[in-house]
């Protein structure tokens, strides 16, 4: 069998301040990290249970499973719910098992399921040639049981190592429809807690994320962000707005190349754009 780069760790980092806004989403994920903390202070995340983000596109989910494992300071697995579901019987449930498997093994270490609801459909959902859907949902029922535990049987199996590992993983699923999904995912110690991700309602909240993603760029003095603001249509994600500092970049970068075409200059700053921070240097 090839060998696979799903499941293949990183450690991502993009911190709480690059996220702008979403304040009480972070305030919700942080308190169930202090929690999970709390009940088992040397493994990280004691929770036997996952955490879903929901909401529309480019909302940031996955930017906040990034800053998580950042903020706890551990390996980051990203997989995309079609990545996993594939036509040869028993490949879809051994891709699940090898992405917890790699995940025990860089713990502490958070798994994050992209596209939650493509792997695991409410079932009798579409068509299901062949069971696979149920076979998948069934093996990765099984990993999140498996992860910690709370009855008297389980607490004896903590002692064994690979329990303790097994607890420095945390799964957090994303899903742009939340109703799509099997419903068995939801119960108590799986997905059960729910963390609503939404587009940005006023100028004022999408100013803060305007802020946090012009960290990445330098501003020209005469750029007005309030200008911006007015020309920005409502209901724009955070990802509808860093493509509009990338088309502002890109323009004030083309803006460059022509003078410096035309005059055989230097680079010299920019009249009216941006640069990235590392363009400049
Ligand atoms: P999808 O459902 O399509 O997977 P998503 O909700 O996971 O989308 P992200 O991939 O986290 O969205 O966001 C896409 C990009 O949008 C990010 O890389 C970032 O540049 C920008 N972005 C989204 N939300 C924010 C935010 N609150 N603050 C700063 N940047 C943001």
């Amino acid at each position: 069998r090839a060998a696979t780069t799903l499941g293949v760790p990183n450690y991502a980092r993009v911190t709480w301040d690059d996220i702008g806004g979403l304040t009480a989403a972070k305030a919700e994920i942080m308190d169930l990290l202090r929690e999970a903390r709390a009940v088992h202070p040397q493994a990280r995340f004691r929770r036997r249970s996952g955490v879903l983000l929901y909401g529309p596109p480019g909302t940031g989910k996955t930017m906040l499973a990034k800053a998580v494992a950042t903020e706890c300071d551990c390996a980051f697995i990203s997989v995309k719910g079609p990545e996993l579901i594939n036509m040869y019987i028993g490949e879809s449930e051994r891709n699940i098992r090898e992405v917890f498997e790699r995940a025990r093994a860089h713990a502490p270490c958070i798994v994050f399921f992209d596209e939650l609801d493509s792997v695991a459909p409410r079932r009798g959902l579409g068509s299901d040639s062949g069971g696979v859907v149920d076979r998948v949902v069934a093996q990765l029922l099984a990993e999140l049981d498996g992860m910690g535990g709370a009855g008297q049987a389980e607490e004896a199996a903590a002692a064994e190592a690979d329990a303790d590992r097994q607890r420095l993983v945390f799964v957090i699923g994303a899903t742009n429809r939340p109703d799509l999904l099997e419903p068995a995912l939801l119960r108590p110690g799986r997905f059960d807690r729910m963390v609503f991700l939404g587009v940005a309602e006023s100028d004022a909240e999408r100013r803060v994320i305007l802020q946090a993603q012009l960290r990445q760029f330098l501003l020209a003095p005469e750029v007005d962000l309030t200008e911006v603001l007015a020309h920005c249509p409502p209901l724009m994600t955070g990802a509808d707005m860093y493509g509009v500092c990338a088309t502002a970049w890109l323009r004030a970068a083309k803006r460059t190349v022509a003078h410096e075409y035309h005059d055989g200059a230097a680079a010299r700053p920019m009249a009216n754009g941006m640069r990235t921070r590392n363009s400049d240097s």
